[in-house]
């Protein structure tokens, strides 16, 4: 009895019921903001630090919802995840931002040289289809693959090695770019990843925070540059927000960078403008 009695309050729980409750609300509204497409994109810039050169867009998804407004994928992501249902705005956000570069490439001097690039999710990896998929947009929108470059996390990989393995074999095949997102933050193994066929490394936001004062950690970006650098990889810094992180990051020989201090991620008229004229930095 008592079994049964602690059992139940688990279930009637009131915080437990309200969040359940809430989740049940955000997965309806979501299945109604895919049906009417409610998702926008946002691009933010990515920066060759050599020439101070836009060289690419991250595609960064929003969802402007009716009541709340323009919502940051980190409120709605996470239910997505958990409801699959990230598989159809993954889905979305790849056309709508390929169709998007294709745009951008036929209009502009500049867009050609454009890169774009899309965060995969584990459950879009998980999709036996997904270079099928990849493949129709492509044909679609006209996209050379070589301007499309991938984002999956360290965790993504791990979750699933083997059927990760074979994908980004075939994306490889295609001459698709694959960058490993937030790299630092998950179960790293460089070694592993070396078995990758991976042609990026993001280094995240929070290891270029620390660079520049005198905390534990504050060496690893050398480190980590280098050590890219020796397997092949192209480097991208996440997050920079100051001119001395930039200075330092040049220093290092970063390739890209991406954060605040260049821009803050543009609604599709800002980011063509910035195409079109010559960016401020
Ligand atoms: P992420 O892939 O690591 O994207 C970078 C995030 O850092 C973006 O947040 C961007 O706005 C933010 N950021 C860029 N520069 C700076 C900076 O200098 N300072 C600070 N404080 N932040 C900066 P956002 O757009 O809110 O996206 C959050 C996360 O949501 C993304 O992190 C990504 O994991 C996920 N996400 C966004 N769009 C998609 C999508 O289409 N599919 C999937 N699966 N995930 C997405
Ligand atoms: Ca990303
Ligand atoms: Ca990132
Ligand atoms: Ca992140």
């Amino acid at each position: 009895a008592k079994a049964l009695g602690r059992g139940q309050h688990q279930v009637f729980d009131p915080v437990m019921h309200t969040r359940a409750l809430q989740l049940l609300q955000l997965e309806t509204d979501l299945r109604r903001a895919i049906q009417q497409q409610e998702f926008v994109v946002h691009y933010q810039p990515i920066v060759e630090l050599n020439h101070n050169q836009l060289v690419g867009f991250e595609a960064l998804v929003r969802w402007h919802h009716p009541q709340h407004g323009l919502l940051s994928p980190a409120i709605f992501i996470p239910v997505a995840e958990e409801t699959g249902l990230i598989t159809q705005i993954g889905h979305w956000v790849l056309g709508e931002a390929c169709q998007q570069l294709c745009k951008w490439q036929q209009g502009n001097l500049d867009g050609p040289n454009l890169s774009i690039s899309v965060n995969l999710s584990a459950r879009q990896v998980a999709q036996l289809d997904l270079v099928k998929q990849i493949d129709q947009v492509l044909a679609d929108t006209q996209v050379n693959p070589q301007a499309l470059k991938l984002e999956i996390t360290e965790s993504v990989i791990m979750e699933n090695p083997q059927s990760a393995s074979v994908m980004f074999q075939e994306l490889r095949e295609r001459q698709i770019q694959l960058s490993i997102d937030d790299f630092g933050t998950g179960y790293s193994s460089l070694s592993y990843l070396h078995s990758f066929p991976l042609n990026i490394l993001k280094v995240d936001r929070s290891f270029v925070q620390r660079m520049t004062d005198s905390s534990e950690g504050s060496g690893l970006v050398p480190l980590i540059i280098n050590i890219a650098h020796s397997l092949g990889l192209t480097v991208v810094a996440e997050g920079i927000e100051t001119a001395q992180q930039l200075a330092q990051l040049k220093a290092l020989n970063c390739d890209c960078g991406q954060g605040y201090l260049f821009s803050k991620p543009l609604t599709v008229e800002q980011a063509t403008e910035l195409i079109v004229k010559t960016p401020p930095w």
